[in-house]
């Protein structure tokens, strides 16, 4: 059985100590850094930069904290993600999202370059063959994956294992395209997108949500680059009209995350990696969408393991206990309590991710927590 390691949101006293970040700073004490990696070791804190309208990202408070237990431990931390948009706008975004090496006391660098192909390809399993792994992740040692635990609205619910799954990987390949990089867990089934002129209103937010600036409206006819597209479903899902469709096969996609995972875990040596699972600001949407709406569950707290799937799952059983928030998308969808808040709001059987993660042998969904007193 797996340990997870939990600090409550609440406050009981007005002490640093009873803070957020001064419960992760306890937290990362507790769970013993040096155990895990090795003096001048490099260590890469991985995260997600955000967009220019989603705010709700890993604070970087919060990774300033991970740093400097890193530090501590002897090792020399950085913090990285992989390209979602042209790298050098991405450094910007991760700069107006407070993420730069005077906040957080170390480098913040881009995982597969400016370009997002500096990858190496990497055996995966059944569904995805082989996929693009981001160069420095697959070079490098050790590292702390903070994840902040959302909803999705392709996966469902986003944690750990979506972050290393995607965020591990490169949206494209030198040689073969998006097709060996994050597309493919998207694109399992290959469909055609397909556009009602009949229903459409014009309101463009499929254009917006596009990552790759598929879309485009000429004299209010839709337009889209096929060979470009990688299936991701975003404008799909954001249609308030229903005029556009995408063939998807989800339980598959859940799959090929786990999958994806796996494959860029097994470029690091065992018991290198450690997860830290944010559940503040739960917000319904991925960070990477062009606004973050208001949470749906209140902060919970932080929850750190060495296990991604014990983590994964307490992370996912303290959602499933959580109140849905009035004046939210939860009370929109009229989501009740006791009621899966994350199913509610998207309808995609996200526990999938977690259970292919097990079987794959990542970790176990069994798990001791230990809660910060
Ligand atoms: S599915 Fe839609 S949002 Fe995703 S890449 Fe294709 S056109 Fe863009
Ligand atoms: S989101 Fe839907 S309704 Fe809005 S422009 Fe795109 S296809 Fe049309």
């Amino acid at each position: 059985m797996s340990t997870v390691y939990f600090a409550s949101a609440r406050v009981s006293k007005w002490k640093y100590d009873e803070s957020m970040p001064g419960k992760l700073e306890r937290l990362l004490k507790e769970v013993d850094l040096s155990k895990y990696f090795e003096k001048n070791e490099w260590a890469a804190v991985k995260t997600h930069f955000g967009s220019e309208g989603a705010h709700r990202i890993v604070r970087p408070i919060f990774l300033r904290k991970v740093v400097d237990a890193l530090k501590t431990a002897g090792t020399k931390p950085f913090i990285t993600d992989t390209v979602r948009i042209k790298g050098l706008d991405y450094l910007e975004i991760a700069n107006q999202n407070g993420i730069n090496h005077l906040s957080v006391g170390a480098p913040v660098v881009l995982a597969d370059g400016l370009y997002g192909n500096d990858n190496i390809m990497v055996k995966a399993g059944d569904i995805l063959g082989e996929i693009a792994t981001a160069s420095l992740i697959y070079d490098v040692p050790a590292m702390v994956v903070c994840s902040h635990v959302k909803g999705h609205i392709n996966a469902g619910y986003a944690g750990a294992i979506k972050n290393i799954a995607m965020g591990g990987v490169s949206g494209s390949h030198r040689h073969c395209g998006w097709k060996c990089g994050r597309g493919s867990m998207h694109t399992i089934g290959e469909g055609d997108l397909v556009w009602d002129s009949e229903q459409c209103a014009l309101c463009r937010q499929c254009e917006e949500v596009c990552p790759l600036d598929c879309i485009s409206f000429k004299d209010d006819k839709f337009s889209y680059t096929n060979e470009r597209c990688w299936r991701c479903g975003r404008c799909a899902r954001v249609c308030p009209e229903g005029s556009l469709h995408l063939p998807e096969d989800v339980d598959v996609f859940m799959k090929s995350l786990s999958e994806a995972a796996k494959a860029v875990l097994g470029t690091f040596k065992p018991n290198k990696v450690i997860y830290v699972n944010f559940l503040t600001e739960i917000q319904p949407e991925c960070d990477c969408m062009p606004a973050a709406d208001v949470p749906v569950i209140q902060d919970i707290g932080i929850l750190i393991s060495d296990d991604i799937v014990a983590v994964e799952q307490a992370s996912i059983d303290m959602l499933l206990k959580a109140v849905p928030l009035p004046a939210s998308l939860a009370e929109d969808e009229k989501i009740k309590q006791g009621e899966d808040i994350l199913l509610g709001l998207h309808h995609k059987n996200y526990i999938i991710q977690v259970e292919e993660a097990e079987r794959l042998g990542l970790g176990k969904r069994e798990y001791e927590l230990i809660e910060l007193q």
